[in-house]
């Protein structure tokens, strides 16, 4: 099923990334079942910028495993910055074997000022190649989008003029990056409306459980820290359950907020916790059945 078929029926997604070293069938199987038992309209599977031909088609693999053995529609990251075209089209034909009807297009992260080493230079090239290079109904096409900015960009005001072009090449959803404070995604929502974006944005969620994760992931992305959040952390850093439980309910919160607006879909970073995940699922359960329903 196609992503823009799935909005209509579930407004709630996930995403995980294929595990790095000792990959066990065993345990990718059992965090599969567990994700797979909160009946995500979709699961994402990221995908290594810069990685080895194996941990890529692991991205595919994984999308076979949870279309074919969990009855889940897998959505396949795939990057550019680092392949030349023949790649990419290996990497489409593999898909389409596997049954993968949608794809996340990225550009992949890239140290500024230095040339691609690849045949792309931005997503929106790979989003045309594959327009090009493929059926019309063969995949639909995901995109990712910043509510505060992507931090190369220069102005939010470029950065969203740069995302229109990327959705005119042929996007059915966007997916955001994370972000803390609801306020930046209503602001950004509204950009894309002056804009002429018209495709749904589904709200990028990560829920908090581990400080040196999140200064990695807020080094690369940008994010800001609310007072609130860097508070939460500063008290309960050196206790992982309770910052476990602190993280959970500011992303409950955060979801909560964003259904109450109306917001096109929640796709939460996962980030391969089934628990968490749960939790967080359960604690919204409602909201996201009446939306389902709307
Ligand atoms: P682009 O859309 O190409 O944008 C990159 C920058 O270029 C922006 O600043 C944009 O404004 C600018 N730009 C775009 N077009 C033009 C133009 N014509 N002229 C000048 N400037 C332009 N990374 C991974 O490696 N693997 C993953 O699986 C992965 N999954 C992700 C999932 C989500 C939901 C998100 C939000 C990000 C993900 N990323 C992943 C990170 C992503 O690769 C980086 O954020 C990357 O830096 C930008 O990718 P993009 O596709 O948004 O790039």
């Amino acid at each position: 099923m196609k992503v823009r078929d799935i909005g209509k029926k579930s407004i709630f997604s996930l995403e995980v990334f294929p595990p790095k070293k000792s990959y066990s069938p065993e345990s990718i199987s059992k965090i599969f079942g567990q994700l797979a038992a909160l009946e995500p309209g979709f699961i994402s599977v990221t995908y290594g910028a810069g990685g080895s031909n194996i941990q890529q088609n692991k991205t595919v693999e994984l999308c076979r495993v949870l279309k074919q053995e969990y009855q889940v529609e897998p959505v396949a990251h795939l990057t550019c910055f680092n392949s030349r075209k023949d790649e990419i089209l290996t990497m489409l034909e593999l898909m389409k074997e596997r049954g993968i009807e949608n794809i996340l297009a990225l550009r992949g992260d890239r140290t500024p000022d230095v040339a691609p080493p690849g045949d792309f230079r931005y997503a929106y090239e790979l989003i045309d190649f594959i327009r090009s290079h493929t059926k019309e109904d063969e995949f639909d096409i995901c995109a990712a989008c910043y509510p505060e900015g992507h931090p190369e960009c220069e102005s939010m005001k470029e950065d969203i003029r740069n995302l229109k072009r990327k959705v005119d090449a042929g996007v059915s959803l966007l997916i955001s990056q994370l972000f803390f404070d609801n306020e930046d995604f209503y602001r950004f929502q509204e950009l894309c409306g002056a804009a002429g974006i018209d495709v749904p944005i589904h709200a990028g969620i990560m829920p908090v459980t581990n400080k040196s994760r999140l200064e990695r992931m807020v080094s690369t992305c940008g994010a800001s820290l609310p007072k609130k959040l860097t508070r939460m952390i500063a008290r309960y850093e050196n206790n992982p359950q309770a910052l476990m439980d602190a993280g959970i309910s500011y992303a409950t919160e955060q979801i909560v907020d964003l259904l109450a607006s109306g917001v096109d879909g929640i796709h939460l970073y996962a980030m391969n916790q089934p628990k968490m995940a749960k939790k967080i699922k359960e604690n919204v359960a409602s909201l996201i059945d009446a939306h389902n329903q709307d």
